[in-house]
């Protein structure tokens, strides 16, 4: 019945078969250039925050596998895996991060932790996708060796507007602002204390979510935080 209301077909070239063919997959751009998240005046490697924006921000860099304007498969992809539910396709994208990420020199996470959407947009949505990218790179990152994937650090305290809706940085900002909080009740500041952790999402705009929940994160004593995010 589901193959009927919604036949498998690729988001790149329509074929039937599967959501993304591989051979659309293997021809997804992938970024070459990486650039200070927050000023975006300076190339970077993998995206590190630049040392003068670090003086303002939690977040020590943002890590895209690939750029998101301009680029209809990859928009297309994204938005049927988060838009029409076809959760099947976190793993070839998941596979992608993996791959591009691989090829860094960042350090490789004491943890790793899906931003996290609100309860309520979870329940329409019945699945996180930066849970199910996480996942992804949590077992296949380091082979043989799975990095933990903790969604029980962070939570979504306030239901905010979709960012792609609100209209400029300030506006997002303010929309984000006490948005997120740690979970109560555990040793948690122990566990955050001295890590370093990647903030798993499927994309960044401003990075002011990334930013958020670093700003958490380094406020407990976290080492190191980065964004790693399939497309920006
Ligand atoms: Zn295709
Ligand atoms: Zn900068």
């Amino acid at each position: 019945m589901a193959e009927l209301l919604f036949p498998r077909a690729c988001v790149g070239c329509n074929r039937d078969g599967s959501f993304l063919c591989d051979a659309c997959r293997n021809a997804l751009p992938r970024k070459e250039r990486h650039d200070c998240p927050f000023c975006r005046r300076v190339d970077t490697p993998y995206g590190v925050t630049c040392l003068s924006c670090a003086k303002r921000h939690a977040l020590d860099g943002i890590f895209a596998a690939m750029p998101f304007q301009g680029n209809p498969t990859v928009e297309d992809a994204i938005h049927v895996l988060k838009y029409e539910f076809v959760t099947e396709l976190a793993y070839p994208l998941g596979i992608l991060l993996v791959d591009s990420v691989s090829a860094t020199d960042l350090p490789i996470p004491d943890a790793l932790i899906p931003v996290p959407l609100h309860p309520w947009r979870f329940r329409f949505r019945g699945f996180n996708q930066a849970s199910l990218i996480a996942d992804i790179l949590a077992s296949e990152l380091t082979p043989g060796l799975s990095i933990p994937l903790r969604d029980d650090i962070l939570r979504r305290t306030r239901f905010t507007l979709s960012q792609a809706r609100s209209k400029n940085a300030k506006e997002r900002r303010e929309n984000l602002s006490g948005a997120f909080a740690l979970y109560k009740g555990k040793n948690l500041r122990e566990e955050i204390k001295g890590k370093t952790f990647w903030l798993v999402d499927d994309v960044a705009t401003t990075g002011t979510t990334l930013e958020e929940c670093a700003r958490i994160l380094k406020k407990r004593g976290a080492k190191k935080v980065f964004g790693i995010v399939l497309a920006r």
